[in-house]
């Protein structure tokens, strides 16, 4: 498909109630269709299937509306606990990979905000090519839909910690939040929902105004600028105490906790000084605010290309130690699918690399 069609066509999926009933007048048709395709595109079924509507209307929908849903290109599955690993196809050929992942209280879907990324930070995988676009906010729904049409079972929990980074693809994430918080849609409530950033905080600050109960995760992965700078570019644009006020004043404006995400690299900022400059900086920044803090630990990923180690299971133990000695809760992320979960990324480069390979051979 071409960038033409994809801005000439109808995107469906993308539509509110309110804007599908403008658009079904627009071509004719009663105000009640809006909500009869909203709940049954939302809940899985696709146009050719809502067999409510006139054949000669779902004809119409197909050819004037764009295919968002994406399509299962590769699927891996988790001997060890049942975490599924999905590389979608996007109607312009473009991958994304979800993971979904499988919990006691629900499943939980870890979805991508845009093809590729921007950010540049040095350990992850899906930076490596650059951006190639921001994701529709049919195509960040699609993710869910398209995964519960193929497992059948309900999602109940999203991260958005996929593929790209969030904030800098603010009015698509925004107003997906809104089309899977819809009742008559997906109807996941806000508490359920988890985004994570490397710290634009432009977006952090635009966030805030919206005061939505969703759950803000920050990528900090370190404690002082010089370190921060040299793995994650972005700390150069806005430093960790730019970063840290707009934490602040997004507590105290929305009153939800946020969760600071530490990626340990072996021989980087995994040291028992770099727990306690951690646990310092945090407590520092969040006095007298009353806010709880609470760190999630993760082993970094190796990924080929960058080099990075990863620690052992101790060390993180004793990284995590020292903080909840210092009064600051950390937790250290337990691994799923430890069978398919590569790094964030990578599934979708290997991809990648296979499609050149066979294009050079052509
Ligand atoms: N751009 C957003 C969300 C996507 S990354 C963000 O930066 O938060 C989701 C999380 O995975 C981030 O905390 C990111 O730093 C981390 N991550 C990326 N590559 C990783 C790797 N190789 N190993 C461990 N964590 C990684």
């Amino acid at each position: 498909m071409t960038l033409m069609e994809t801005l000439t066509k109808v995107d469906l999926y993308s539509m509110l109630p309110d804007e599908l009933i403008s658009y079904f007048a627009s071509i004719g048709e009663p105000k009640y269709r809006a909500a009869q395709v909203f709940s049954r595109l939302h809940r899985g079924e696709k146009i050719e299937e809502i067999t409510s509507l006139s054949k000669q209307l779902r004809e119409r929908l197909r050819t004037e509306c764009l295919d968002t849903l994406p399509v299962v290109c590769e699927k891996l599955v988790s001997k060890i606990d049942g975490t599924i690993k999905y590389l979608f196809r996007l109607h312009d050929g473009s991958c994304i990979e979800s993971v979904l992942m499988r919990y006691k209280h629900g499943n939980s879907l870890c979805i991508s905000s845009q093809v590729g990324c921007l950010m540049g930070c040095k350990f992850c995988a899906s930076t490596i090519g650059g951006k190639v676009r921001d994701l529709l906010p049919s195509e960040l729904l699609g993710q869910i839909i398209a995964t519960e049409r193929d497992t059948g079972e309900r999602v109940s929990n999203i991260v958005m910690m996929g593929i790209g980074e969030p904030l800098d693809n603010f009015d698509n994430v925004i107003k997906f939040l809104q089309l899977v918080n819809h009742k008559d849609g997906l109807n996941i409530g806000y508490r359920h929902i988890s985004l994570s950033t490397c710290g634009v905080v432009t977006g952090i600050q635009r966030l805030k105004n919206y005061d939505l109960p969703i759950t803000l995760s920050i990528s900090l992965h370190a404690s002082n600028d010089a370190k921060r700078s040299e793995i994650m570019p972005i700390n150069k644009k806005w430093n960790i105490s730019s970063l840290l006020a707009a934490c602040v004043d997004y507590y105290k404006v929305t009153g939800r906790r946020i969760s600071f995400e530490y990626t340990l690299i072996s021989g980087k900022n995994d040291s028992s000084a770099d727990a306690r400059a951690l646990g310092e900086l945090l407590k520092g920044a969040f006095r007298g605010t009353g806010a709880p803090l609470h760190v999630n630990l993760i082993r970094v990923n190796e990924v080929k290309e960058t080099g990075f180690k990863r620690g052992s299971a101790e060390e993180v133990n004793a990284f995590a130690k020292v903080l909840s000695d210092m009064g600051v809760v950390a937790t250290v992320r337990r691994r799923l699918g430890a069978d398919v979960n590569a790094a964030c990324g990578q599934l979708r480069r290997s991809n990648m690399n296979k499609n050149e390979e066979k294009e050079g051979k052509n």
